[in-house]
């Protein structure tokens, strides 16, 4: 995340545009290391596994055999059968049926088959589930007594719904590894332990703690000149899952922030706003950036004439919509008008639309009545392939759209930088939220301490 910072202000210094490192708080810094994990017994085979964000290492490979966590009655059986882990590499997902998605079943099963599969399936998910909670606990809690319990760590694995796709997360356990293990190489583990084969792996893990670290924004600024004291933001998450390289979560919403600034700042230097971008950190642990910059800087969110937020892959931009503000039809409009059809043509707007909870950053600003929106993309399967998966890679960037999306950005960044008018924030009237019983969603604290035991 650091070197990532030290890259973008480099880049924005080579464009002439001032950038900054904001630090708003410390979290629980970890390093990914080599994650090398073998089925050694009955045969050898190399897994294709990972171990999760922030698991713990281990000091060499550990070998030692597998066992499933069985389908007992309730939790006075678990306990009585919680020492049994002692030593061992629990498996605690489901084996899935089938590895191929259901769009390939879809073209090529007999609709027959395609029904039985999913039927058996989900009859087989509703019992695993049940198996989960008739322990007395939740998956989370679980990993926790496991490990209490003399565990050798953690196996899960976590299909995506796409061929060889699985999303990696974080591990909760504090000494033993937590590990992911793609479909069938799970499957296979799974198998062959219960059928008595009595599996062993070996797991080698070495990930680094590197205790309590600054987390932080990376903030760049074009300053205004006749209304430098009205800001126009561009905005887009800095952080990601780590299962692969953040690609297109949120890599791709930066590179279209960061290219639309490079525009900006050689056609159009000196806008009337101050143009700012925001690369937000810590927007996977709960919007954490872009809440405390909200916290930090009134004198920008009050003063905010809009902002555009992107995070939802490598698409181009086809929704746009009013985020529950009243009149946002008028200025995105009016915004919109400029830009030209071969950027608008495919962009579907919904006005007033309703204020996002919490699904990106723009949620942050939105929360507190500041005209933040969100520039929807096309999904180009994101989040089966790509969203906090093992997948999320370079080669799933169409380069073609981010131009598009860039374009578009900088275009409606000059309009709402030079639009005479201020935007209002008056909010559409909505019936309140049925489960939270809010007109409006409430603001919420940005968390500046985590992972850490105190
Ligand atoms: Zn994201």
């Amino acid at each position: 995340m650091l070197q990532a910072s030290d890259w973008a202000i480099a880049q924005y210094q080579q464009y002439g545009i001032a950038a900054r490192r904001e630090n708003y708080g410390v979290w629980r810094g970890w390093d990914r290391g080599v994650s090398h994990i073998d089925m050694v017994s009955p045969w050898v085979k190399s897994l294709e596994a990972t171990q999760l964000a922030f698991s713990p290492a281990t000091k060499k490979p550990v070998k030692a055999a597998t066992i499933v966590l069985p389908d007992l009655a309730d939790s006075l059986a678990f306990q009585a059968w919680l020492p049994n882990v002692k030593g061992k590499f629990v498996l605690v997902s489901m084996p899935q049926p089938t590895g191929r998605p259901d769009y390939n079943w879809q073209e090529f099963a007999t609709p027959a088959s395609f029904d039985k599969m999913k039927k058996e399936r989900s009859a087989q998910t509703d019992a695993w589930r049940k198996r989960i909670s008739k322990t007395g606990y939740n998956a989370r809690q679980l990993a926790a007594v496991l490990e209490k319990a003399g565990a050798a760590g953690i196996v899960g694995s976590n299909w995506s719904n796409g061929f060889g796709v699985n999303k990696i997360f974080d591990a909760s356990t504090k000494k033993i590894p937590t590990i992911d293990v793609a479909l069938e190489d799970y499957a296979l583990l799974f198998r062959l332990t219960e059928s008595g084969k009595a599996p062993e792996i070996s797991v080698f893990v070495q990930s680094k703690e590197l205790g309590e670290v600054p987390t932080f924004n990376t903030v760049a600024e074009i300053k205004g000149s006749s209304k430098a004291n009205e800001y126009v933001m561009l905005s887009a998450h800095f952080d990601s899952w780590d299962g692969a390289t953040g690609a297109t979560d949120n890599g791709t919403g930066t590179m279209v922030m960061m290219e639309a600034m490079r525009i900006l700042k050689a056609v159009y230097p000196n806008p009337k706003r101050t143009i700012l971008v925001g690369h937000w950190g810590s927007e996977e642990q709960g919007l954490n950036g872009s809440r405390a910059f909200v916290e930090d800087h009134p004198e920008i969110v009050n003063n905010l004439q809009a902002l555009f937020n992107q995070d939802n892959g490598t698409g181009r931009v086809v929704n746009i919509g009013g985020s529950g503000f009243a009149k946002a039809k008028d200025y995105l409009g009016r915004w919109l008008a400029a830009v030209p059809s071969a950027y608008k043509d495919s962009i579907k707007t919904s006005f007033p639309g309703t204020p996002g909870g919490g699904g990106s950053d723009h949620a942050s600003f939105v929360a507190v009545g500041a005209p933040a929106f969100s520039l929807g993309a096309l999904n180009w399967s994101y989040f089966n392939y790509t969203w906090h998966t093992n997948r999320d890679t370079y080669d799933k960037i169409v380069f073609d759209d981010l131009r598009n999306n860039a374009i578009l950005t900088a275009i409606l960044v000059y309009m709402a930088c030079e639009d005479p008018e201020r935007s209002s924030n008056e909010k559409a009237d909505f019936p309140p939220n049925p489960r939270t019983g809010e007109k409006w969603p409430a603001p919420v604290k940005s968390k500046r301490r985590g992972g850490l035991d105190n």
